[in-house]
């Protein structure tokens, strides 16, 4: 069995240090890092059993094709090769930026992993290819700007005021669930 370093993959600011473990190319378990400088060992119960969700039967690890309607329970897949579905991709693009620019192609997305390599990876190619660029994601510029709106400033509310508050209201989240 090896040990290996890692960083969480979760679309999470927090990143936190992994420790994987290897058995026969299969990961038997993950545990929080405990050298990790901020996170220290830490690990939110999303991640608990991440190996689990690696070797899951229900994973997508191939490229399907809709072949039914649009809609729940309408919708039928089938298996296509990567050759295939990167053409389709191709040619898709091809034909919207011949027919309407390339503008007309606005992608949806945010950060998928918060990693500094994979988290803005597609902004080289899309901007290669002249598409429209939004503001980095659909939810998060607007709970930034309902965050200037009353705080003047933008990501999240400060820490020191939370460590005086007397009462918090925690809305949207089980914080007793969610985080450690
Ligand atoms: S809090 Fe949970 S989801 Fe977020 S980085 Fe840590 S382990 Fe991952």
């Amino acid at each position: 069995m090896k040990e290996y370093k890692s960083v969480c993959p979760y679309d999470c600011p927090d990143a936190c240090g992994l420790i994987v473990s290897v058995d026969n190319n299969k990961v038997i378990s993950v545990r929080g890092d405990r050298a990790h400088a901020f996170t220290r060992g830490t690990l939110c119960p999303k991640m608990a059993h991440y190996e689990k969700v690696i070797h899951s039967p229900l994973r997508l690890k191939y490229p399907m094709k809709r072949v039914g309607k649009k809609g729940i329970g309408e919708a039928q897949y089938t298996r296509i090769s990567w050759d295939e579905a990167l053409d389709a991709i191709v040619n898709n693009f091809k034909e919207t930026i011949d027919t309407y620019g390339s503008e007309s192609i606005l992608r949806y997305s945010y950060a998928g992993t918060m990693g500094v390599i994979q988290s803005p990876a597609a902004d080289y190619f899309f901007r290669c290819i002249g598409a429209t660029d939004q503001d980095r994601g659909i939810c998060s510029p607007a709970k930034q700007a309902g965050f200037r709106s009353v705080y003047a400033f933008g990501l999240s509310i400060l820490i020191k005021p939370i460590l005086l508050a007397k009462l918090m209201s925690i809305f949207t989240l089980n914080q007793v669930v969610m985080e450690r």
